[in-house]
């Protein structure tokens, strides 16, 4: 899946029922799913694993291991309101 132009934005199918949007604005991606607007991170500084999947990230493989194997540390902390 190619990278999206500034501006752009595109449908994910995430858990919910309704598509995740994944947005490109000056070059900050944002998504639209819980996990992405509850980080306490600068905009420009979250991500997800919708904007991972979209961008094929080299971060994702590297934290590969780490998120697999704190995968229900990071569910609690995304979850917290
Ligand atoms: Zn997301």
């Amino acid at each position: 899946m190619p990278d999206l132009n500034d501006g752009e934005s595109v449908e994910m199918q995430g858990s919910d029922a309704q598509p995740y949007v994944l947005t490109n604005t000056g070059g900050v991606y944002s998504c639209t799913c819980p996990a992405w607007r509850n980080q306490s991170l600068p905009i420009e500084q979250r991500t997800c694993k919708h904007l991972r999947k979209l961008r094929g990230d080299d971060a994702e493989q590297e934290l590969g291991y780490f998120f697999r194997n704190s995968r229900e540390m990071l569910h609690s902390c995304y979850a917290r309101p």
